[in-house]
């Protein structure tokens, strides 16, 4: 597998060092003002190049990530008191919210991608290669790649417009106590 082959260098020359942590966020409610805490989990990975000192530097810089992501980050964590989502943690939601879709999406473009080579070949074999195989043998992988390219637009676009109109607290049904609406 050439992927395989590209780590097997690149783990040749660089020294990866991985960190993993947790830190408790504390917040007050921008609705209620009460006060809450709460873990976030985080990992994260440093390198360096493989020379002497270098295992020290991927360290320092796993461990810097590692901080920084555990002061920035935060989760979806409701105010546990009236149910408000707090406005940094919208974004986070909106991020984390049909994930799957994103992901599977990134998966099928090679997926697509592979159908597609596959189709192209059984074109090319007659022409190439005798007895040709039944030009027939292409048409499943054209649909195949063809379905895969339209899953990876419809679930792209899906997760933008869902994801968009997210507005967790707009379904909250304190809110009309909270603020007045
Ligand atoms: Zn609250």
């Amino acid at each position: 597998m050439p992927i395989d082959f590209l780590l097997h260098i690149a783990h040749t020359f660089i020294e990866t060092v991985e960190a993993s942590g947790a830190a408790v966020k504390r917040v007050q409610c921008e609705a209620c003002a009460f006060v809450y805490e709460y873990e976030i989990k985080r990992r994260s990975r440093g390198n360096a190049f493989r020379l002497p000192g270098g295992l020290e530097i991927a360290k320092q810089k796993a461990q810097a990530h590692l901080q920084k992501a555990l002061q920035d980050g935060c989760e979806p964590v409701a105010c546990p008191n009236c149910g408000w989502l707090q406005s940094n943690m919208i974004a986070r939601a909106r991020r984390i919210r049909y994930r799957w879709m994103a992901s599977t999406a990134f998966c099928l473009v090679p997926i697509s991608f592979i159908f597609f080579s596959a189709a192209v070949v059984f074109e090319a074999l007659p022409k190439v290669r005798q007895p040709a195989p039944d030009p027939a043998w292409a048409i499943p992988f054209w649909v195949a790649s063809g379905i895969c390219a339209v899953l990876v637009v419809v679930l792209a676009i899906l997760k933008v417009i869902w994801t968009r109109n997210y507005k967790p607290n707009t379904q909250n049904p304190n809110l009309k106590e909270i603020r007045g609406w």
